[in-house]
């Protein structure tokens, strides 16, 4: 009899989308688990939605975060409704959720998965020139979330927002980047600021950036942009990058543009992660509930299929790389095929049909 190692996992679907692109995540990696036979997942759902929130006036209970520390993983589908304002629904789920659980780090992978058709293709450029891992800091800067106010004075009304940068922030963040572009092929870094017009926060990244580098000599190649430049960049020159390290609001911004030239928002992934894994981890495709196509089963399940993936290289630790690997595969077979594939890659499948695709695939590549 072999050992089976069960990965306890607190789902939390939340809204629009988020629904159908959750349970398509948990049978996929149900059948995952059940083919590979050495671990298995025991996932327990929470209700956190916006729907929730508008019948009993909360997101999450008191003791939320107490009852997700029990467990290895939580699994996110989408936060958002049309009835919410959005600052109301991130500040009441996911932002907290991120700040609690030390989840200083956002990991962003971008690349072109078979199939998509990618706007970049129109000028000349390669669906191989995108591959890049975006590093978002997510514990502070611009969402730091302290320190605002709002004066209705007269004769105007003045609203000021405080972005937060420690020395402790930057420096975890740096790290975590250079380590990430090290065990990458191409071991290339780009560090982003806005350090011309931002004269605090962003000069004490450079700072902090300069000081971690020299660790690196010889073993990382880096070099710095501005937020404006690097768009232009990530769009003329993609081949030309490779890890970004950028602030919360920066690489929120361009891990979008990101997602949008690698051919559809639908296939990004990520992972929030505390990298002391004192707290759990969090996973959760890039859209968010997307209220127009919610309740119609057409939702593209890839990026929740590639954040479970990243979800099973985390909790594995090491032991479940090859898994993770090996379920990619079976999810690029899918999207190669424009029968399996979702509208929004320009196939004709729905959720459901791409859900049992993958799910075959895997007999087929395991
Ligand atoms: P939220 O307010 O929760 O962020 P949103 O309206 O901003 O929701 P997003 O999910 O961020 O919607 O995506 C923007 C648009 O991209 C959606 O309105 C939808 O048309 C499309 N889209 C996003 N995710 C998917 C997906 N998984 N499959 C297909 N289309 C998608
Ligand atoms: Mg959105």
């Amino acid at each position: 009899m072999t050992n089976t190692t069960t990965y306890n996992i607190a789902s939390i679907p939340g809204d629009g989308i988020g629904v159908d692109v959750t349970e398509a995540a948990e049978a996929v990696l149900n059948k995952l688990a059940e083919t590979v036979g050495t671990f298995k997942f025991n996932f327990t759902t929470f209700d956190w939605s916006s729907k929730k929130y508008l019948e009993r006036g909360w997101y999450m209970p008191e003791d939320g975060m107490q009852q997700l520390s029990k467990y290895d993983a939580i699994y996110f589908g989408a936060v958002g409704s049309p009835d919410v304002p959005d600052h109301i629904s991130l500040w009441g789920l996911i932002l907290p959720i991120r700040k609690y659980n030390n989840q200083y780090v956002n990991v962003r992978p971008t690349r072109v998965l078979p199939g998509t058709v990618a706007p970049l293709a129109q000028c000349q450029k390669r669906p191989q020139d995108i591959d890049w891992m975006i590093i978002r800091e997510n514990s502070e800067g611009e969402y730091a979330g302290q320190g605002g106010t709002t004066h209705e004075n007269s004769p105007d009304t003045i609203a000021t927002e405080v972005a937060i940068f420690t020395r402790v922030g930057i420096e975890r963040i740096m790290r975590f980047a250079f380590e990430t572009a090290k065990s990458r092929p191409r071991k290339k870094l780009t560090m982003v600021t806005k350090s011309n017009a931002q004269r605090h926060g962003m000069v004490l990244w450079d700072k902090v950036f300069h000081e971690v580098a020299k660790e690196y000599e010889g073993v990382v190649e880096w070099d710095k942009m501005l937020v404006d430049a690097m768009t232009v960049r990530m769009v003329n020159k993609p081949e030309s990058v490779d890890t970004i390290v950028a602030t919360n609001l920066h690489a929120d911004i361009l891990s979008d543009l990101a997602a949008a030239l690698a051919g559809s928002i639908g296939i990004a992934p990520s992972a929030n992660l505390d990298p002391t894994r004192k707290y759990p981890s969090m996973f959760e495709p890039i859209h968010g509930s997307a209220p127009d196509i919610a309740g119609q089963g057409i939702a593209n399940p890839v990026g929740a299929f590639w954040s479970a993936a990243e979800m099973v290289r985390w909790v594995g630790q090491g032991k479940l790389d090859k898994v993770a690997d090996d379920f990619m595969q079976a999810i690029e077979n899918v999207t190669s095929n424009p029968k399996t594939r979702t509208k929004d890659m320009g196939g004709s499948a729905n959720t459901k049909e791409t859900t049992e695709a993958v799910i075959k695939q895997i007999d087929v590549v395991f």
